[in-house]
C-alpha cells in the first residue's frame, strides 16, 4: 500500500467515525419530559364574570407617562376603590397596606406563618396609546369592549389581566375555605412602566426592612408561547429566571461652528456618525452560553432533525449556530448585549455647522456583561477623544434565579395542568425590564404570565389592538389558584 493510499483510508475512517459520533449524539438528544407534580386546588371559573371584571378594569386610565405629573390620580384612586368593591372577600380576608399611595400590598396569612412566604405581583399601570394611532384600534383602547371571544384594550395583556386573574383566583380559593400554608403576598404596583421606584423597589425595601423571608416571587416577563419559536410546534412556557440590564449612553461630538458653505474636513456630525458606524460594525461580543444555551438547547430537542443534529453537536457547530442566531433580532438579543442608536441631535439649521452633535444609544445588558464592562468596550471601539461619553441611565442585569427550586417546579406543574401536558416548560431570559429586577435582589424570582399568546397577540403589547382571549383569562385564574394552593409534591 502506498503512503498516499494509506493516508486516504485513514481520512475516510476519521470521517466515518465523525459521522457516527454526530448521529449517535443526535439520537440521544431527546427531551427528558420529567416533571414534578403537586397537590393543588381546582376552581370553577365564571368566564363571563372574569371577562366583565377585566373589561371594567381597562376603563380606568391608569396611564404611566414619562412625566409623572401627567398622571391622573383620580383614575388611580378610582381603580383602587373598584378593586375594594369588586373583591370584598380579598378585602376582608387579607390585610392591605398601601405603599407610596398607589401600590397595593396584600398579605394572606398562612397557617404556618413562620414558613417562607411567596409573593405574586402584577402592575396595573399601562403605557399611553401612541398619539395618532387611536383610529387604528378596532375597539377603543379604554372602552374594555368584549367581542369575538376577546377583551380589548390597553392593559388587557400588559398587565391588568394578571392583576384581575390573581384577584379572581384568591376570591375563589377563599370561597372554598382554603387557607394557605405559608403567607401569600399579592403586590399590585403602579409605576412599572416608568421605572418601578415607588412600586416594586419600595416593596422590596419593605420586605428587606422587616426581614420577611420570601421563598420565591412570580411576576410578568414571559408567556406560554404559541408558534413563536421557529421549528417547534408545541407550546412553550418560558419561565424566565433572569432579565437583561439597561444602559443609555449619550455621545457628544464637538466641532467648530460657522457657515456650512466652507466646512472643515470633519464636522461634529461626521465625527459622531463615524462613531456610530464603528459601534454597528463591532457588536458587543456574545455567545451561546449559560442561560441562552440552556434555553436553546432545550428547545432544539423538539426541532426537526437538521437542527437537532446541530445542537446535539454544539461542540462542533456552535460557531455556525451563533452566526445564524445572530442574524435574527430576537436570537441576537439572547446572545449578547445589544446596541441600539435611538436619538440624534445636530445643528439647529441646515446651513449652520453644528458645534456639538449628540446621539443616544441604548444597550440591553446580557447577564454575562455589566455596566462597567460595556462602557469600557464602547470606549475602546470608538477610541476618539473628540467624543465625550455620558451615562444617561443604567442598571445591571438581574441575578439569575434557581431553575431547580420549588417555586420553578410549582409554576411548571401549574402551567402544564392548565395548558396541557404537551406544553414544554423551560427557563428563559427576559430581554426587557420588569418589577422582578428588584424582587430578584432578595429571592428567586420568576417571570411568567400564564396566558398563551401568538406573535399576532404580541403586536398589541405596548402597541395597537391589545387584547386577550376570554379563554386565556379563565386559564390564568385556574393557574394562579393552583399555584397559590400548590403544597406537597405528589
Ligand atoms: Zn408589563
Amino acid at each position: 500500500m502506498t503512503k498516499l493510499k494509506k493516508g486516504g483510508l485513514l481520512l475516510l475512517l476519521a470521517i466515518a467515525i465523525l459521522i457516527a459520533v454526530l448521529l449517535t449524539r443526535t439520537a440521544s438528544f431527546t427531551p427528558s419530559e420529567q416533571y414534578q407534580q403537586f397537590s393543588a386546588r381546582n376552581v370553577q371559573v365564571d368566564a363571563n364574570q372574569v371577562a366583565n371584571h377585566l373589561s371594567e378594569a381597562i376603563r380606568f386610565k391608569t396611564v404611566s407617562h414619562d412625566d409623572w405629573r401627567q398622571r391622573e390620580d383620580d383614575q388611580y384612586e378610582g381603580f383602587l376603590a373598584w378593586i375594594a368593591a369588586t373583591y370584598p372577600e380579598v378585602q376582608s380576608q387579607l390585610t392591605l397596606e398601601r405603599v407610596n399611595d398607589f401600590t397595593l400590598l396584600y398579605r394572606w396569612k398562612g397557617k404556618q406563618s413562620n414558613e417562607p412566604a411567596v409573593l405574586m405581583s402584577a402592575h396595573y399601570d399601562v403605557v399611553p396609546v401612541n398619539p395618532g394611532t387611536e383610529s387604528l384600534w378596532e375597539h377603543a383602547p379604554y372602552a374594555g369592549e368584549i367581542a369575538d371571544g376577546y377583551i380589548w384594550g390597553r392593559g388587557s395583556l400588559d398587565d391588568k389581566s394578571a392583576v384581575i386573574a390573581l384577584l379572581e383566583a384568591t376570591t375563589l380559593l377563599i370561597k372554598q375555605g382554603y387557607e394557605p400554608q405559608g403567607d401569600v403576598y399579592l403586590a399590585f404596583t403602579h409605576d412599572e412602566e416608568i421605572g418601578s421606584v415607588y412600586g416594586s423597589q419600595a416593596v422590596t425595601e419593605l420586605f428587606k426592612g422587616r426581614d420577611i423571608k420570601l421563598a420565591w416571587t412570580l411576576d410578568e416577563g414571559s408567556f406560554v408561547l404559541d408558534g413563536m419559536v421557529p421549528g417547534v410546534s408545541r407550546k412553550i412556557a418560558s419561565v424566565n429566571i433572569a432579565e437583561k440590564g439597561y444602559l443609555t449612553l449619550e455621545f457628544v461630538a464637538h466641532g467648530q461652528g460657522g457657515h456650512s458653505s466652507m466646512p472643515p474636513q470633519d464636522t461634529a456630525v461626521s465625527i459622531l456618525a463615524e462613531a456610530i458606524v464603528k459601534l454597528k460594525n463591532a457588536p458587543v461580543p456574545g455567545g451561546l452560553e449559560g442561560l441562552s444555551e440552556q434555553l436553546y438547547t432545550e428547545m432544539a430537542k423538539y426541532m426537526p432533525y437538521s437542527k437537532r443534529l446541530l445542537f446535539a453537536n454544539s461542540w462542533l457547530f456552535k460557531p455556525l449556530i451563533e452566526k445564524e442566531m445572530g442574524k435574527i433580532p430576537s436570537g441576537n438579543a439572547m446572545l449578547r448585549t445589544t446596541t441600539a442608536p435611538t436619538m440624534l441631535e445636530g445643528s439647529v439649521k441646515a446651513n449652520v455647522l453644528p458645534i456639538t452633535a449628540k446621539a443616544k444609544v441604548n444597550f440591553r445588558i446580557h447577564p454575562r456583561d455589566n455596566v462597567e464592562s460595556v462602557i469600557a468596550y464602547v470606549k475602546g471601539v470608538i477610541n476618539d477623544d473628540r467624543i465625550d461619553i455620558n451615562v444617561v441611565r443604567e442598571f445591571e442585569a438581574s441575578n439569575v434565579s434557581d431553575k431547580n427550586a420549588n417555586g420553578f417546579n410549582k409554576i411548571a406543574a401549574a402551567a402544564r395542568e392548565v395548558h396541557g401536558d404537551d406544553v414544554i416548560v423551560t427557563p428563559g431570559l427576559t430581554i426587557a425590564a420588569t418589577d422582578s429586577r428588584y424582587y430578584s435582589e432578595i429571592t428567586n424570582s420568576y417571570r411568567f404570565n400564564p396566558m398563551s399568546i401568538t406573535s399576532q397577540d404580541l403586536a398589541g403589547f405596548h402597541g395597537t389592538n391589545e387584547r386577550i382571549s376570554i379563554d386565556n383569562m379563565v386559564k390564568a385564574v385556574e393557574f394562579y389558584a393552583r399555584l397559590m394552593s400548590s403544597e406537597q409534591p405528589k
